[in-house]
């Protein structure tokens, strides 16, 4: 039995495996640029944020109907249970389906579909998170605010993700304010490829309780010791980190020393389609490569629920926790 955890940081868009992404283009009648599944993986040698970004948005383009994101996402909470996800907070990025025709509604109620049943089914407990494309006008991501106001109940939060640099959190002050107006919590994107400024102003200006990597804090004693004294939870991320060279190796990754400082961290898969593998298999890695041991393990374990936006069901946060408390390593 897989370590029970919480997921904070996965982008739905990025569990679109390269058989569904094939087998729901020809639904559709969409052609994938690509020859077959052999072909697409080899495509997979990214070189940066940008390279993963351009093919990851190609295969969007396969998924279309209400169906298509109903399957999309029971595939992910399927694979998800198996690795040990009891929790998952959901990323869906609406612009990039919005821009090539397919309604907002009909991303909404595709995922919903699947995450009404997905504690019956895999005994998971969801919520969803609507991103903005920050290499999108601030215009952009206000008009797609409105336009999720009829499905504001099906939507706990809002982030920020996609191409980071030279996109910085405080281009959609405007849009947070508004996200916060309507009820809805605040997370971002920021210091993954962005400087550790783009993490305060995350922070200072969008009013955000959580960071979506964070990795580069770590350049910065003084934003470390904010973020350990506000307790502010940092979503890493550590395989697309290294898929992504925003670290050479696995074994330079800084999440030991991130625990070590004393950081609020979780370990999420983000594109686990992409990056070769869903959370628990990162669990797996940075146990094996960062040598982290049991008791290392079952914090981020705990720190998954306790980042979690669970302070609104606080009585099914401890029965996660007493979960993590009493599991047995063998
Ligand atoms: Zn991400």
């Amino acid at each position: 039995m897989p370590l029970p955890k919480a997921e904070l940081h996965v982008h739905i868009e990025g569990t679109l495996e390269p058989e569904l992404a094939f087998a729901l283009a020809s639904r559709n009648g969409v052609r994938l640029p690509y020859a077959g599944t052999e072909e697409l993986r080899r495509a997979y040698d990214f070189s940066d944020l940008q390279s993963f970004l351009d093919l990851y948005y190609g295969l969007t383009n396969a998924l279309h109907t209400v169906d298509d994101f109903a399957e999309l996402a029971e595939a992910y909470l399927a694979r998800a249970a198996e690795q040990g996800v009891r929790h998952a907070e959901i990323f869906f990025d609406p612009q990039a389906h919005t821009a090539r025709g397919v309604s907002l509604g009909t991303v909404v109620e595709g995922l919903a579909r699947a995450l009404d049943h997905s504690e019956e089914r895999h005994g998971i407990s969801t919520r969803l998170i609507m991103c903005f494309l920050r290499d999108l006008p601030a215009a952009s991501a206000l008009a797609t605010l409105e336009d999720a106001k009829p499905y504001l109940h099906r939507i706990s939060a809002v982030g920020l993700d996609s191409a980071e640099a030279g996109h910085p959190p405080s281009d959609f002050r405007e849009v947070y304010a508004a996200a916060e107006a309507l009820g809805l919590r605040k997370v971002a994107h920021a210091g993954e490829e962005g400087p550790p400024a783009y993490i305060r102003e995350a922070l200072d200006v969008l009013g955000v309780e959580r960071i979506d990597h964070g990795l580069r804090a770590m350049e910065d004693p003084e934003l470390v010791a904010r973020l350990v004294r506000d307790r502010v939870p940092l979503t890493v991320c550590p395989l697309s980190n290294v898929r992504l060279r925003a670290v050479d190796t696995l074994a330079d990754h800084p999440l030991p020393a991130m625990m070590e400082a004393g950081l609020l961290v979780t370990v999420n898969s983000d594109d686990p389609a992409y990056f070769g593998g869903y959370v628990g298999d990162t669990f797996d890695a940075v146990r094996d490569t960062l040598g982290l041991g049991p008791e290392r393990l079952r914090e981020l374990a705990r720190n998954s629920f306790e980042a979690s936006f669970l302070d609104d069901d606080e009585e099914r946060r401890a029965r996660y926790l007493a979960e993590v408390e009493a599991y047995a390593f063998d």
